[in-house]
């Protein structure tokens, strides 16, 4: 099953789907080479369940995000979104870092002003 986390931008609310390719999961979790995610990413796309989750979150009017391809967005608000996975606190298995991380998904690095 592909990873799909959802994401709510912090200001003005938007929803974004974004998916999680398994080349990009399994070294960071230690479940797998970057080169056997990729063999399962390409049997995911293959098997059509990747457009089937694509168009499911179409539906749910989500924003579709492909985080092997980029791992930050610019909302249509114009708020910067990361979507780095290690940042997230809903991820399959929590490491050390996450545990800090309370509530709210972690929008946007803490540089950024809140203004
Ligand atoms: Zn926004």
């Amino acid at each position: 099953m592909a990873l799909v986390l959802s994401f709510h931008c912090g200001r003005c609310g938007k929803e974004y789907a974004v998916y999680y390719p398994k080349a990009l999961v399994y070294p960071l979790y230690g479940q797998g080479t970057r080169e056997q995610g990729a063999q399962e990413d390409a049997r995911e796309a293959e098997s059509g369940a990747l457009r089937v989750l694509q168009e499911r979150a179409r539906q749910q009017g989500k924003t579709w995000v492909n985080a092997g391809e980029q791992q930050q967005v610019v909302c249509t608000c114009g708020k910067t979104l990361n979507l780095d996975l290690a940042q997230h606190p809903r991820v399959p298995q929590s490491r050390a870092g996450a545990a800090r991380q309370v509530g709210l998904i972690p929008f946007g690095p803490a540089h950024r002003k809140p203004s």
